[in-house]
Protein backbone atom coordinates (compact mmCIF):
# COMPACT_ATOMS: atom_id res chain seq x y z
CA UNK A 1 0.00 0.00 0.00
CA UNK A 2 1.54 3.65 -1.33
CA UNK A 3 -0.26 6.81 -0.59
CA UNK A 4 -0.57 7.11 -4.32
CA UNK A 5 -3.94 4.16 -3.51
CA UNK A 6 -6.02 6.56 -2.00
CA UNK A 7 -6.70 8.25 -5.47
CA UNK A 8 -7.17 5.31 -7.30
CA UNK A 9 -10.04 3.96 -4.81
CA UNK A 10 -12.55 6.07 -6.06
CA UNK A 11 -15.14 3.51 -7.12
CA UNK A 12 -15.35 1.64 -3.67
CA UNK A 13 -16.99 2.59 -0.57
CA UNK A 14 -13.67 1.76 1.78
CA UNK A 15 -15.39 0.82 4.82
CA UNK A 16 -19.03 -1.10 5.11
CA UNK A 17 -22.15 1.02 5.81
CA UNK A 18 -21.87 -0.67 9.66
CA UNK A 19 -18.58 0.85 10.24
CA UNK A 20 -19.72 4.38 8.57
CA UNK A 21 -22.56 3.98 10.69
CA UNK A 22 -20.28 3.49 14.30
CA UNK A 23 -18.24 6.24 12.45
CA UNK A 24 -20.91 9.02 11.99
CA UNK A 25 -20.91 10.42 16.00
CA UNK A 26 -17.59 10.42 15.96
CA UNK A 27 -17.48 12.57 12.83
CA UNK A 28 -20.02 14.95 13.81
CA UNK A 29 -17.80 16.03 16.92
CA UNK A 30 -14.87 16.53 14.41
CA UNK A 31 -12.84 13.53 16.41
CA UNK A 32 -12.05 11.18 13.58
CA UNK A 33 -8.24 10.50 12.39
CA UNK A 34 -7.57 12.05 9.05
CA UNK A 35 -7.66 8.10 7.58
CA UNK A 36 -11.20 7.61 9.31
CA UNK A 37 -12.98 10.82 7.66
CA UNK A 38 -11.45 10.29 4.22
CA UNK A 39 -12.68 6.53 4.30
CA UNK A 40 -16.28 8.17 6.26
CA UNK A 41 -16.70 10.95 3.66
CA UNK A 42 -15.74 8.55 0.66
CA UNK A 43 -18.03 6.27 1.75
CA UNK A 44 -20.58 8.43 2.13
CA UNK A 45 -20.38 10.40 -1.00
CA UNK A 46 -21.32 6.86 -2.79
CA UNK A 47 -23.83 5.23 -0.19
CA UNK A 48 -27.44 7.04 -0.50
CA UNK A 49 -27.93 4.82 2.63
CA UNK A 50 -25.66 6.45 4.77
CA UNK A 51 -25.94 9.99 3.46
CA UNK A 52 -30.21 9.64 4.28
CA UNK A 53 -28.49 8.13 7.45
CA UNK A 54 -26.35 10.87 8.68
CA UNK A 55 -29.18 13.73 7.31
CA UNK A 56 -31.65 12.06 9.52
CA UNK A 57 -29.24 12.20 12.29
CA UNK A 58 -28.60 15.62 11.73
CA UNK A 59 -32.08 16.56 11.49
CA UNK A 60 -33.05 14.70 14.79
CA UNK A 61 -29.77 16.36 16.56
CA UNK A 62 -30.93 20.00 15.11
CA UNK A 63 -34.49 19.45 15.90
CA UNK A 64 -33.50 18.07 19.63
CA UNK A 65 -30.87 21.11 19.83
CA UNK A 66 -33.69 23.50 18.66
CA UNK A 67 -36.00 22.26 21.84
CA UNK A 68 -33.48 21.41 24.43
CA UNK A 69 -30.39 23.00 23.49
CA UNK A 70 -28.43 20.22 24.40
CA UNK A 71 -26.56 17.91 22.90
CA UNK A 72 -28.09 14.82 21.73
CA UNK A 73 -25.87 11.35 22.58
CA UNK A 74 -26.35 9.22 19.63
CA UNK A 75 -26.47 6.25 21.06
CA UNK A 76 -26.86 2.39 19.07
CA UNK A 77 -30.69 2.30 20.63
CA UNK A 78 -31.15 5.86 18.72
CA UNK A 79 -29.85 3.89 15.66
CA UNK A 80 -32.36 1.43 15.60
CA UNK A 81 -34.92 4.28 15.30
CA UNK A 82 -32.81 5.65 12.91
CA UNK A 83 -32.41 2.78 11.00
CA UNK A 84 -36.09 2.24 10.63
CA UNK A 85 -36.93 5.64 9.60
CA UNK A 86 -33.87 5.43 7.02
CA UNK A 87 -35.26 2.20 5.72
CA UNK A 88 -38.65 3.60 5.03
CA UNK A 89 -36.84 6.95 3.96
CA UNK A 90 -35.11 4.94 1.01
CA UNK A 91 -37.66 2.14 0.40
CA UNK A 92 -38.52 2.47 -3.11
CA UNK A 93 -42.03 1.80 -4.03
CA UNK A 94 -42.66 -0.76 -6.38
CA UNK A 95 -43.95 0.30 -9.50
CA UNK A 96 -45.77 -2.32 -10.71
CA UNK A 97 -45.08 -5.97 -10.25
ZN1 LIG B 1 -23.23 3.08 3.53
Amino acid sequence: MSEDDTFFIDNELRIACADAVELVTEFLDDALSPEDRANFEIHLSLCEGCQAFLDQINRTITLTSESKTTTVDVLPDNFDALLDALDSATSKPETGD
